[in-house]
């Protein structure tokens, strides 16, 4: 293309340019033909630098050519350029009249809402709130605990093993916090510990392989059963009322001795029987007892006239008496209209 038949093709070079421009259909395609007509190595620039060889009376026309045709070019291409952008923009699909989507409200869950209300009920007594981790070791969960790795008791659990050795598992109650705290703060001690527990069991109506317990624990010098039953008792008036009756049966925990089953007039019958007592009048509602001796020894805690007592409850069991719920399965199902309820 460097001689007059050069200039002569320029007319057939639009056209083609033109045409190509007509077909594109989006901006890449648009900076594809931009690159090819004027780009650094385009077909235009090689058309101008042809000039030079042309003689002296044939370029000034020549240039003049060449220039409108460059015009021509560009401004088809910036009108190309504007139509595909006004294509692409969103406000072209987008209708803003349609109403939006308003997000669900969100409200405390049961379990969270029973949880808190617990924590006030013992923040009055003058507890403190604690926390344990949810792997524990063996000695925490089991052995600090008084039942050593041959002990009958640890049938008592479903335990999920993290690892062979059985070193690590998911801690099967809240009990092993006991041990932590005595480990670290010397009596006289006031706490509660409220966290998920993990058992083996099989989801159903009324076993969940994840729950939640809160744990307490008094030790001071001189504490008694009698503190037991004070704080105990007091603690179930306030959550079920104050009409409500308890009642203690002697029991058997590893780590309590004497060791005791808490249970208080059904809720729903008040005592006549129902199908939630068994038609017994009485819902088991906490396990308790005197801290036994070798758990004082396992924690470190050696200080002479020194007793305390601890209990446990499970929190899913105390909100499905307090909401009438006959199903654990309801807690983990994230169903809006069961959730809703409780806002
Ligand atoms: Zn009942």
């Amino acid at each position: 293309m460097c001689d007059e038949k050069s200039l002569e093709n320029l007319e057939k070079v639009v056209e083609g340019a033109v045409k190509e421009l007509e077909e594109m259909k989006d901006s890449s395609e648009l900076e594809q033909w931009r690159i090819k007509y004027f780009g650094r190595k385009g077909i235009f620039a090689s058309i101008t630098s042809s000039i030079p060889r042309l003689s002296s009376e044939l370029r000034p026309a020549a240039g003049t050519k060449i220039n409108s045709a460059k015009k021509q070019l560009t401004r088809m291409f910036e009108e190309k350029l504007n139509i595909l952008q006004k294509k692409k923009s969103p406000e072209v699909d987008v209708n803003f009249t349609i109403p939006g989507i308003v997000p669900e409200r969100a409200s405390l869950h049961p379990i969270t809402l029973v949880s808190r209300e617990i924590v006030a009920i013992f923040q009055k007594l003058g507890f403190g709130i604690h926390t344990g981790p949810e792997i524990e070791t063996d000695f925490y969960n089991f052995e600090a605990l008084n039942m050593p790795e041959d002990h009958p008791a640890r049938d008592m659990w479903d335990t999920f093993y993290l690892d062979e050795k059985k070193r690590f598992l998911l801690r099967t109650h809240t009990s092993p916090v006991q041990v932590r705290v005595m480990q670290k703060i010397s009596p006289p001690l006031r706490i509660i510990a409220i966290g998920k527990t993990f058992r083996r069991d099989a989801f159903d109506a009324s076993h969940s392989p994840v729950f939640h317990q809160v744990e307490g624990l008094m030790v001071d010098t001189g504490i008694t059963f009698s503190n037991l039953k004070a704080v105990l008792v007091f603690f179930l008036k306030e959550l079920f009322g104050s009409g409500v009756r308890v009642r203690f049966l002697p029991s058997y925990f590893p780590f309590t001795e004497p060791s005791a089953e808490i249970s208080i007039s059904c809720v729903i019958c008040d005592g006549k029987g129902c199908q939630t007592c068994g038609n017994a009048g009485w819902l088991e509602i906490l396990g308790a007892g005197m801290v036994h001796p070798e758990v004082f020894r396992k924690s470190g805690v050696e200080c002479k006239n020194i007793t305390g007592f601890a209990f446990g409850a499970g929190i899913e069991r105390i909100a499905m008496l307090k909401y009438g719920i006959d199903d654990i399965r309801q807690f983990y199902l994230n169903d809006m209209r069961f959730l809703r309820q409780f806002g």
